[in-house]
Order: structure tokens, then sequence, then C-alpha cells
């Protein structure tokens, strides 16, 4: 951030008194600009033994595979996210979507939120930000292709909780990419 969107003035980073962070600070009217982190909200759609996943059209990680997810939008809750992006990539609709996995990315200030959630029926198909759009199998997860940390580590999550069917939330932390 270079300039003020309250007057226009110049910033300036600094710690503010009382605060601990350095923020942009305007020049003229003192406006204290906070930037905290993004959330990145999506679904883990299943249908019987195989998961969602599309093969991404945009960058980065252009060419690889992914779960449905993006930047939740304003005004809008993580499931209701969840199921737009689901539908804006992959053309599908998931229902019953609850908690997954939360995993922590500081380096990049992000959060990714996972829901998992029941592909409504097998209608799917390649939305603008996907190449293909495909089910897979545990065996078939093209593992050294997957585009994030936070979604590499949902669907084992994902593989190792259907061993004895049960899917608590997980908390991870990836300190390292
Ligand atoms: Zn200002």
């Amino acid at each position: 951030m270079n300039f003020c969107s309250e007057c226009g003035d110049k910033v300036s980073l600094k710690i503010p008194e009382g605060d601990t962070h350095l923020r942009h600070v305007c020049d003229g009217c003192e406006t204290i600009h906070y930037v905290n982190p993004k959330i990145i909200t999506g679904s883990l759609p299943i249908s019987g033994d195989r998961v969602l996943l599309c093969k991404r059209a945009i960058e980065p990680r252009y060419g690889l595979w992914t779960l449905p997810a993006g930047f939740m939008e304003n005004e809008e809750t993580v499931a209701e996210g969840a199921a737009r992006e689901t539908q804006e990539e992959a053309h599908a609709e998931v229902s019953d979507l609850q908690l997954y996995t939360v995993t922590s990315v500081p380096s990049v200030s992000q959060v990714h939120v996972f829901m998992k959630g029941d592909l409504v029926d097998d209608s799917y198909s390649a939305g603008e930000e996907s190449l293909e759009v495909e089910l897979f199998t545990e065996d078939e997860i093209p593992w050294d292709d997957i585009a994030f940390s936070a979604v590499k580590s949902t669907l084992k999550h994902y593989f190792e909780d259907r061993k004895t069917g049960v899917f608590p939330v997980h908390t991870t932390d990836i300190r390292h990419r």
C-alpha cells in the first residue's frame, strides 16, 4: 500500500502506539490501515469412495490438481463460499457440508478452511478456472501433482479417517511450503 484509501495522502509503515505490529499509517489523516489474513474456503466433495478434484486452468499452480476452493467473499458464510466455489470450478453441487480441516499457512497469511460434503449427483464439468474435473479413489489421486499443501493434507486426513468412519475436525499448521 502506498496511498491512503481515505484521503489519498502517502502512508508510512510504523508501529502505532499501543500496537505490536507494523501497520500502514496515513501521514495525513493518521488512519491505520490494518491488513489481516485471507480466508480460503473450499469443499471436499465425496461420491462413494471417490473425491472430486479440479485441474487448475489458472496460475498459480496451473495444471495441478486441487479441491474446489477460493477466497471467501464478503457477506457470505464459509459453507456458502465452499458451495459457490464448487459450483464455479466444477459445476457441481455438494450437500451436508461439515467443517473438516482448518489449515493455517502463516508464511502467506492465509487460512484454508475445507468442508466435507456429499456430491449431490455425478453431474460435474470444468468451470472457467478448471481444465478438467474428475473423481478419484485414493489409489488414483495424483499425489505428486496436488497444487497446495492444505489440499494434500486434507486429502490425506480424509483417506485416513475413512478407515474408522470418524471424521473429526483437523487443525493443521503449515510452516513451510
Ligand atoms: Zn489518509
